[in-house]
This record gives C-alpha cells, structure tokens and sequence, in this order.
C-alpha cells in the first residue's frame, strides 16, 4: 500500500489511451508533466501523483494498492479478471473485440464456428463468448499480429479489437460477429481509505462536469 497523501494513479505510458488520458487530467484542473522515460510524476496542483504504465499491467496494479486509481480498456480489465471497481466510464478509445474470417469463407451464424480453431489475445473474454453460445472452438492463444493467424495456417478465424475495420480487410479477413464492446474506464482499488476516497470524488465530480460541458458544446454545436 502506498503512504497517504497523494492518490496515485496508473495511465498508460505511450499508446491509444495515452493522449485522452492525460488529456482527461488537463481539463478537469489536476496538471500532470509526463517527462520524457519518466514513470512518475507528482501533480503539482493536486494530491495525485501518476503512475506511467503499459495498459495490461494496470488492473494488477490497481487491485494490489500500488495504484489507486487506472485507466484501462474494458477489453484488458475483463480478461484480466482483477478485482477491482469501476467507478466511471470515460467515453474514449472506444472499440470493440470481433470474431473474423477469411473473406472467401461462408457465414451464416455462431454454429459456424463449431471445430474451428479461433487466435485472439483475449482467450477468457473469447471463451466466455463461446461458452455461452455452446460453441465448441479451440483457442489460439497469441500475443500479438492476430490477423496474421490463418494466412499462414495457425488457425481458422481470429478473435480481435476492431475499431475501424481496416486492419481486417488489408489482411483478406472479415468481420462475423461482434463479441465485446469496450471504452476507456476509470478504475479504483477496493479498500480506498476515507482521504484517497474524498479525493476520488473530487476527480468524479471534475470529470462528471467536463463531461457535461461537452454534451452541452455537441448539442450547441448541433443546433447551430
Ligand atoms: P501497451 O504497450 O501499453 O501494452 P497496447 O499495444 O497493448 O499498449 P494499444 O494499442 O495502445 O495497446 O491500445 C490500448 C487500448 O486502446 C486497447 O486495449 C483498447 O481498449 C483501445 N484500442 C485499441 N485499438 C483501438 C482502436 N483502433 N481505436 C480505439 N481504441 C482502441
Ligand atoms: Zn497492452
């Protein structure tokens, strides 16, 4: 556990949440520098200091007391199973986990899949889905370059973050079932004591009023 005072709060070093993390922190008044390979940092207006992180290490992190507070994907918190709270959808890196196939291959439903073998880096979310759907596929499990897999034979379809679509179709796969939806999360360790928890609220009411600020700019935006 950490000593009391600041709040420390886990974000991702460099990477697709990076930007709108930090960003987040900026607009709601809590300054934060990210110096260059540094791994912490202390705010220099508010008792929060940040951790800087890869995103899969976040939710061990956060569930464990070395950080308070992280910022993860849905996709990463649920395969990582950690035991930790949610205390606020974030609204950014907003994505989804797709089961794909080769484009030439037929498709008519879930059944499908039955006998195949399917690579993903998310084999609980993935086997979650196929239990669920009775579907009796083999997992692949691999760390990265997932669309690769059945090009070169190592399985018959992928399970994988898909956001735009384009990575699939440059690698002759396409999207057949939609499995998971994901955004950026706000998560909080269990046992916050009653300071980190005062602090915390702090920040939700900061983030629940940049947020509204925003809607009110897009309905404005809209009407005008
Ligand atoms: P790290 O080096 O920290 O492990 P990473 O390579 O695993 O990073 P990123 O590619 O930076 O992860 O993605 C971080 C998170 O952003 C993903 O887990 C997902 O929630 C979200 N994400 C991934 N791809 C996209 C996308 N194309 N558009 C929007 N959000 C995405
Ligand atoms: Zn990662």
């Amino acid at each position: 556990m950490n000593k009391e005072g600041n709040i420390r709060i886990a974000i991702q070093k460099s990477g697709r949440l990076s930007e709108d993390s930090i960003a987040l922190f900026k607009e709601c008044g809590i300054k934060l520098e990210m110096g260059k390979g540094r791994l912490k940092s202390e705010s220099s207006n508010f008792q929060a200091e940040f951790l800087f992180l890869r995103d899969d290490d976040i939710p061990g992190y956060v569930e464990d007391g070395v950080a308070d507070l992280g910022i993860v994907g849905e996709n990463v918190l649920v395969e990582s199973e950690k035991d930790v709270i949610v205390s606020k959808k974030l609204g950014f890196s907003k994505c989804r986990l797709s089961i794909a196939i080769p484009r030439e291959d037929p498709f008519e439903g879930p059944a499908d899949l039955d006998g195949k073998s399917i690579a993903t880096s998310y084999p609980k979310i993935l086997g979650q889905y196929l239990s669920e759907n009775n579907i009796e596929a083999q997992i692949h499990e691999i760390s990265g370059s997932v669309e690769i897999a059945p090009s070169i034979g190592l399985a018959d379809a992928v399970c994988d973050i898909v956001s735009s679509g384009s990575t699939l179709l440059s690698n002759g796969l396409k999207e057949v079932q939609k499995i998971f939806k994901s955004e950026a999360v706000l998560i909080a360790n269990n046992n916050l004591s009653d300071h980190k928890k005062a602090l915390l609220d702090k920040i939700l009411f900061r983030i629940n009023a940049v947020q509204k600020a925003q809607d009110n700019k897009y309905i404005l935006d809209r009407k005008s």
